[in-house]
């Protein structure tokens, strides 16, 4: 299939252009959309939730693998197309709606084997990529093309510039791995930058902790201000110098340390100190 050309079709046909305030770049190639339900491991048992069909290119390939799609679209452009070509197809259910805003938990309550596969919105990858994570899905894997960079920083490991908030987060919550690297001519229109797809394996068993909320806002304080040692950032937390460093003897941690140095584990240790 001539996925350059369909594209260039259905944009004729339904008089539109790419909208780039919503992210709309559209995957022109087979072998990455075929690369995509490869790395999902997409079957006929699966539940498939999709993140911006947009014209339905990925979805007719998760819909020929998998057993149903859920496809969540806000453009009503695209819907319009979308509504049209799935039309005669009974496994895609189609909701016209903004992802953010969604009840996804709703959405699956009765499925079993759910995972998510999209080319997210770039402009808000990671606040839909926190919700699917926050919202304690039933999922057992998330595929998604993002900017390479976002990728990177979803994959690093510690010491790097890339290690963030966002890192020790992801980790949290899964084992990340970046599948496919993805230049910038498989989209059209052409995005400024390249991309990647990750996979994310939702972990059965996440860390033990005493208390979530304070573990996030352990993260937050020590990456607010990553230059910082530790020993500074983490009184960012509501705690004096002294407790502080009475927590980092206490842990055996060297209170030179900056945020990107710490690792997932020693996180969770400090998030239980103060819990
Ligand atoms: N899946 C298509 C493809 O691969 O060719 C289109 C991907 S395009 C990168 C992102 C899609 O997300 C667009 O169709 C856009 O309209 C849609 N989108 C943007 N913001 C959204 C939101 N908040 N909720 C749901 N869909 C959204």
């Amino acid at each position: 299939m001539n996925l350059i050309a369909e594209t260039d079709f259905l944009l004729k046909k339904y008089n539109l252009k790419a909208k780039k305030s919503l992210g709309q770049n559209f995957l022109i190639s087979e072998e990455i959309v075929c690369g995509i339900a490869e790395v999902a491991e997409v079957t006929k048992e699966d539940t498939i939730i999709e993140i911006g069909p947009g014209l339905g290119t990925l979805t007719s390939k998760l819909a020929e693998c998998a057993k149903e799609v859920i496809a969540i679209e806000l453009d009503d452009d695209m819907i319009r197309v979308l509504t049209e070509r799935f039309s005669l197809y009974d496994n895609v259910k189609l909701i016209h709606a903004d992802v953010l805003k969604t009840d996804l938990k709703g959405l699956i309550a009765d499925k079993t084997s759910v995972k998510v596969v999209a080319n997210l919105p770039y402009y808000i990858t990671t606040p839909i990529v926190m919700k699917l994570l926050e919202d304690d899905l039933k999922i057992e894997q998330i595929t998604v093309m993002v900017q390479k960079e976002v990728g990177e920083r979803f994959t690093a490991t510690p010491n790097g510039k890339e290690y963030g908030a966002i890192t020790v987060s992801i980790n949290y919550y899964t084992e990340p791995s970046i599948a496919l690297d993805v230049p910038r001519d498989n989209f059209d229109p052409v995005p400024d930058v390249d991309s990647c797809v990750v996979n994310l394996k939702v972990r059965k068993e996440r860390a033990k902790l005493k208390n979530e909320k304070n573990f996030f806002r352990v993260i937050k304080a020590a990456f607010s201000q990553r230059r910082k040692n530790i020993a500074n950032s983490l009184m960012g937390v509501g705690k004096s110098k002294q407790e502080v460093k009475e927590m980092l003897d206490a842990l055996g941690l060297d209170s030179n340390l900056r945020a990107e140095n710490l690792s997932l584990e020693t996180f969770v240790k400090i998030a239980d100190y103060i819990s």
